[in-house]
């Protein structure tokens, strides 16, 4: 059965990169609303904006979202990725800027405060994606691919210069509340030499090093209190890959491949399996299928918080 939220919860935090204070209200919908945030800073025009594959705008930085009457909703990657690892299938989630929160880099806040809401169940099955054949999109060396699954199957591969990251891989199946236990908590990173750059073209203003993104510098790394797990930065970017594929439109079942893989290329991969005949069949979900979802079997206590670390 679809999901949604018990009552509203509020998110009060910073843009990332507009560094502007920002209030994200998740309210509960009905079956078949699907994900949509609306602005409510904007009173002309369309101030939906449906979280959907096809109004991604591909940027390098975060997943930004714009409509036809162009109001945008960014980095919405953390909260969609919050969303499809707790199960919830309908929210509308009202904004009052063009960012979403940072939160402390991570999807554990809005895990937490979606579990301490609780889940409504709905009266109509879940509509799923299928996929039915392996589908490759590369770009500079990065590769994203979608093969057919019968569960979410999440397998990412990093490489990097700083001998702090260097090469990582992990593959995770999203069943059993494995993103809420595995992945919620991972921050997102950056190296000290992108801060500068995007910091000069007036982005990351909101960015705190060690706090709401973890910043490598050579052999530093400022991180807080520490990594939060050996390998966060791969475990972050599957983190993404959940949120930049829940936009596909509904749950699905397939393995992906990220391989250096970024937003822009996740949607990419997504557009071009909608494109291609047969790739992706929808399916209404019986009760066996809905038991291999992700956010299944979640339970509070797994849940990661800032004293008590699960993975
Ligand atoms: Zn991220």
């Amino acid at each position: 059965m679809q999901n949604t939220l018990k009552a509203s919860v509020t998110f009060d935090g910073v843009g990332l990169h507009s560094g502007k204070p920002v209030r994200m209200i998740l309210k509960p919908a009905s079956a078949d609303h699907g994900i949509c945030f609306r602005r409510t800073d904007i009173s002309l025009g369309d101030t939906l904006v449906p979280a959907r594959w096809d109004l991604v705008e591909r940027t390098a930085l975060c997943t930004r979202l714009v409509n036809t009457s162009g109001a945008s909703v960014s980095t919405v990657e953390h909260i969609m990725a919050a969303l499809a690892g707790c199960g919830i299938h309908n929210a509308l989630i009202e904004i009052d800027g063009p960012e979403v929160p940072i939160m402390d880099g991570s999807s554990a806040h809005f895990v937490r405060g979606i579990m301490q809401q609780g889940i409504q169940r709905l009266g109509a099955p879940v509509t799923a994606l299928q996929v039915m054949k392996p589908v490759t999109v590369s770009h500079e060396g990065a590769t994203a691919t979608l093969m057919p699954s019968n569960r979410l199957i999440i397998e990412f591969h990093i490489d990097f210069d700083e001998a702090a990251i260097g090469r990582q891989s992990r593959t995770l199946d999203m069943r059993n509340g494995t993103f809420a236990r595995e992945l919620c908590d991972c921050r997102t990173f950056c190296r000290r030499a992108d801060v500068e750059t995007m910091q000069a073209n007036g982005l990351a203003l909101g960015g705190v090093p060690g706090e709401n993104a973890i910043v490598f510098d050579g052999p530093v790394v400022e991180s807080g209190q520490g990594l939060r797990h050996s390998d966060e930065p791969v475990r972050h970017k599957m983190l993404d890959a959940l949120g930049d594929l829940a936009l596909a439109g509904g749950p699905i079942f397939g393995h992906y491949i990220g391989d250096r893989a970024g937003h822009s290329l996740t949607n990419t991969l997504l557009r071009a399996a909608f494109a291609t005949p047969g790739a992706l069949r929808k399916v209404s979900c019986d009760p066996i299928m809905t038991a291999r979802l992700p956010g299944q079997g979640l339970v509070w206590a797994e849940i990661p918080t800032e004293t008590r670390r699960v993975a």
